[in-house]
């Protein structure tokens, strides 16, 4: 029989309704597992642990993060596989830094949770839950697990964690991965794409990185933007990195006091990479003038990575090499675990 860790974090799946004030809060896990009798007795052994209190993802930061892969990591010889219950508001957050964290795993972790309580008739909680067990528990004919990677599994898709976004907080299709394919799609049958997965080399053992360092900060670029905001940002006390959201193809304004404003971080050792605003795309700096600033000031090309990847792994990075800001700049420039495509 398999054997899956049922990792709860809160989030909406796992919520009621406030008798006094009318909004939805985490509910205790007995009563989440009072709606979900389908966890037992079924053909996969699902056993649960739970944070407490429950949280909205909205206060899930990076020491939760921390707490989700020791837990992992801890009960990883004793099951197939394990499904986080989590918020869909920052679960893409969460997911991505997890994929950090858990070096060299070869076993599922999936992500799910749901746009309406688990009590609510309508909830695409149940659907969620059940396919994403499934996930975590498969394996191919030899026994190796299908999907050895952090993914994200909602509405009827599979992703790989850290090339996810929330993209809709209305239907129940909640997430994207706008630059690359599902790795598993789910109707009738669960379709699996074998040949879009990450696989870790099996000989290396899982290695455990909780480590995270929050000085980070994103600046996003708008038209019209002002030295004082960049200012305000560029100097904060003891920022280690930033994630420049530029437009289009990784173009920004070619005011002198931007370029000198940029160059003067660098100088300083703070690492700044370019993320493009497009969900869908890559930067490609030099492509058009109005990038060759970012490039003379030593900005770093973020390719194709989501916002959410490339902040976790600044952090990540970050606690990883304290010492060594020139490991980190060409660690964020690698693809570690699928995380960003870069054409050599
Ligand atoms: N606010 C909730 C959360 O992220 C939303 C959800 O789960 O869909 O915890």
């Amino acid at each position: 029989m398999s054997k899956v860790l049922l990792i709860s974090t809160g989030g909406t799946i796992t919520m009621v309704r406030d008798r006094v004030s009318g909004a939805l809060v985490p509910a205790d896990i007995e009563t989440f597992k009072a709606y979900m009798p389908e966890l037992s007795g079924g053909d996969i052994r699902v056993d649960i642990s739970a944070f407490d209190p429950l949280l909205d993802s909205s206060d899930v930061d990076p020491k939760s993060w921390a707490q989700m892969a020791q837990m992992v990591y801890d009960r990883y010889d004793d099951y197939d596989g394990f499904v986080i219950l989590h918020g869909t508001d920052t679960m893409s957050y969460s997911a991505s830094a997890l994929s950090f964290m858990l070096e060299n795993l070869g076993k599922p972790v999936v992500f799910t949770g749901s746009q309406l309580p688990v009590g609510v008739l309508r909830s695409d909680a149940k659907e969620n839950l059940l396919t994403a067990i499934e996930i975590a528990a498969a394996k191919d004919e030899e026994g190796n697990a299908i999907v050895p990677e952090v993914t994200i599994y909602f509405e009827d898709r599979l992703f790989r964690a850290n090339r996810t976004t929330k993209r809709n907080a209305e239907h129940f299709s909640a997430f994207n991965s706008y630059n690359y394919p599902a790795l598993a799609k789910a109707g009738v049958h669960i379709t699996y794409q074998p040949h879009l997965v990450h696989y870790s080399d099996s000989r290396l053992p899982l290695k455990l990185h909780t480590a995270y360092d929050v000085n980070v900060a994103v600046l996003k670029l708008f038209p019209g933007i002002q030295p004082a905001t960049v200012r305000a940002v560029l100097r904060i006390r003891g920022l280690k990195a930033v994630v420049l959201e530029t437009f289009g193809a990784g173009n920004a304004p070619t005011a002198q006091w931007l370029y000198r404003e940029l160059k003067k971080a660098v100088d300083n050792g703070i690492i700044i990479v370019n993320k493009t605003q497009c969900n869908t795309g890559s930067v490609e700096m030099g492509l058009y003038a109005v990038s060759l600033n970012l490039m003379r000031a030593g900005v770093i090309s973020g390719y194709d990575v989501t916002t959410e990847a490339l902040l976790t792994k600044m952090m990540y990075l970050l606690g990883e090499y304290p010492d060594d800001p020139e490991q980190v700049k060409k660690l964020l420039q690698t693809n570690l675990c699928g995380e960003v495509t870069i054409d050599e």
